[in-house]
């Protein structure tokens, strides 16, 4: 999609600190970091969020969560959540779908 920030990211038209890149999904830094360990994994495809994943995509964040495992034992994380907003009112800001992988520090459950 033309104008969608993540879009324009996986396809290199906006600069970012790349972390993993394979034909299905594209992993980078997050621009603000919330924790020692901040990275954004996300499809290639846009879909908007995880309310549309669907059977014909679900293909594509199952192969998401293999790369989040594997970065994760790359990387030597112990500990690690993997978050995905859904809706303004859970704290999504870009529509299309990402999961945050946080790593590095004590945090909270239930989150504020
Ligand atoms: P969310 O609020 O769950 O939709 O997450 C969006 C995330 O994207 C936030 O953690 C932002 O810090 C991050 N973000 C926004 N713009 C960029 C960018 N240009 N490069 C890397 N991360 C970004
Ligand atoms: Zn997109």
């Amino acid at each position: 999609m033309e104008n969608c920030l993540f879009c324009n990211i996986a396809g290199g038209k906006i600069p970012s600190e790349k972390v993993y890149e394979d034909e299905v999904c594209y992993a980078f830094q997050d621009i603000a970091p919330q924790a020692p360990v901040h990275f954004l994994v996300i499809p290639k495809a846009h879909i908007p969020s995880v309310s549309a994943v669907t059977a014909e995509n679900s293909g594509t964040v199952a192969h998401i969560f293999t790369v989040i495992a594997k970065l994760a034992k790359e990387q030597g994380l112990e500990s690690y959540r993997v978050v995905s907003n859904v809706g303004e009112q859970a704290g999504q800001t870009v529509f299309h779908l990402h999961f945050h992988v946080l790593s590095g520090r004590d945090m909270a459950w239930p989150p504020g």
